[in-house]
């Protein structure tokens, strides 16, 4: 029943307006707002802040739903899936009451903030500095690549509490973006995912009350990595069914179109690249599954997490490709969406910790 509401939701009021948004850059408030009244931003918040009460399968739902029709966004899975299980897990009790049931609603837009111009796979190279100033902390610094940098309010933002101490240096804040100090730079041109806004983002003498400190001071490094499992299998989830999407479409197109007297789908070249990835992403989606129910019961480990971005990714731009390919020329135009899901799911391989990272993660226990 969740599923059918969140389809007819994406069908009705997404993607009417889809392209307004690609044109425009950023995604329009109103649809946060009402994504808040149906629970997609709230489904593993738990009720008495406001969410559904619900887990990572509900989760996983929206983020199916939404891979299914290639929307890319609003990105509701970083502002709901990403960031709100961050506050969840170590906001205090005051923390959780002021800014979940928000979050939940859509009245406030999240980001986070880790990477730098300077570099975003090696985390211990954080400069974003935060000093103690009486019940303050002041923040100067720069983030780069940030999705909702432009439309958010808050931003999860990782900075240096001590330069010293290396990844044990690290704090994570809640920072209102709205801060006298804060400048919100370029809204970046990128290939794909056109409907989110991804912004430079400059701090300068930013005040940020101590309440504003999430999880203990120095201590960032720990808040940091219990995010990473679950970001990685959001991506992967989302890899795993654009493909499964781009295969049924590339289907349904090669079987109505006609080159020398058949349809393009008659083509043994056709149908042994459809069967080959048919194959691969039917035994992609048990292990998949099997990774959701793991992390519902909270024991999935950061090494299946990684196997999992890296090769769904992996598979997701092999199968788009070859979808593309499928569809000739119409397969490059915008209106496509094999063309569109092409150019957003490449990032998935750089996002959430770039698949080279993966390989390192998954090496560590050979
Ligand atoms: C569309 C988009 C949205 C994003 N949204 C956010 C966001 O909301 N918040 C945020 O904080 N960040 C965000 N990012 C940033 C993203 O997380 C980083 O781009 C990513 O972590 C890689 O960092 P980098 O770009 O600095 O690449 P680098 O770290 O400079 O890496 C460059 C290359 O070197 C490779 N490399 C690095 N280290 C190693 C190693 N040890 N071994 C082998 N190869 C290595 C990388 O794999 C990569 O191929 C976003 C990026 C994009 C493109």
């Amino acid at each position: 029943m969740f599923r059918d509401s969140v389809s007819k939701f994406i069908e009705a009021e997404v993607l009417p307006v889809y392209e307004e948004w690609e044109d425009a850059g950023r995604t329009p408030r109103e649809i946060w707002k009402r994504a808040g009244d149906i629970g997609i931003l709230g489904t593993s918040i738990p009720e008495e802040y406001g969410g559904m009460g619900g887990d990572f399968l509900f989760d996983s739902i929206v983020l199916e739903e939404l891979g299914r029709y290639g929307v890319a966004a609003p990105a509701w899975d970083m502002h709901s899936y990403i960031i709100a299980p961050f506050l969840i897990a170590f906001g205090t009790e005051e923390q959780k009451r002021k800014w979940l049931s928000k979050m939940a609603s859509g009245d406030v837009i999240s980001a986070i903030g880790l990477t730098e111009p300077g570099g975003g796979s090696d985390l211990r190279q954080i400069r974003t500095a935060a000093r103690r100033d009486g019940d303050n902390f002041v923040v100067n610094g720069a983030k780069t690549f940030i999705t909702n940098g432009h439309i958010a309010d808050y931003i999860l933002l990782a900075t240096k509490t001590d330069p010293e101490m290396g990844n044990k240096g690290i704090s994570v804040f809640w920072v209102d973006l709205n801060s006298e100090g804060v400048r919100r730079g370029r809204n970046l041109k990128k290939i794909g995912n056109k409907a989110q806004d991804t912004a430079e983002l400059f701090f300068d003498n930013v005040r940020v009350p101590q309440e504003n400190l999430i999880g203990r001071e120095n201590d960032g490094w720990t808040v940091l990595m219990h995010g990473l499992v679950q970001e990685r299998l959001v991506v992967a989830v989302r890899s795993v069914v654009i493909a499964e999407a781009a295969l049924d479409q590339t289907i349904a197109y090669t079987r109505e179109r006609k080159a020398f007297n058949q349809t393009v789908f008659d083509f043994q070249n056709t149908k042994f690249e459809l069967a080959k990835h048919a194959a691969e992403i039917e035994v992609a989606r048990p292990f998949v599954d099997r990774c959701i129910e793991l992390h519902a019961k909270g024991e999935l480990s950061m090494n299946v997490a990684a196997k999992a971005k890296l090769w769904t990714t992996e598979l997701a731009d092999r199968v788009l490709d070859d979808c593309l390919q499928l569809h000739g020329g119409y397969g490059y135009m915008w209106d496509f969406p094999v063309a569109r899901a092409w150019a957003d799911a490449r990032v998935h391989r750089i996002y959430a910790g770039t698949n080279e990272v993966m390989k390192h993660i998954i090496s560590r226990d050979l």
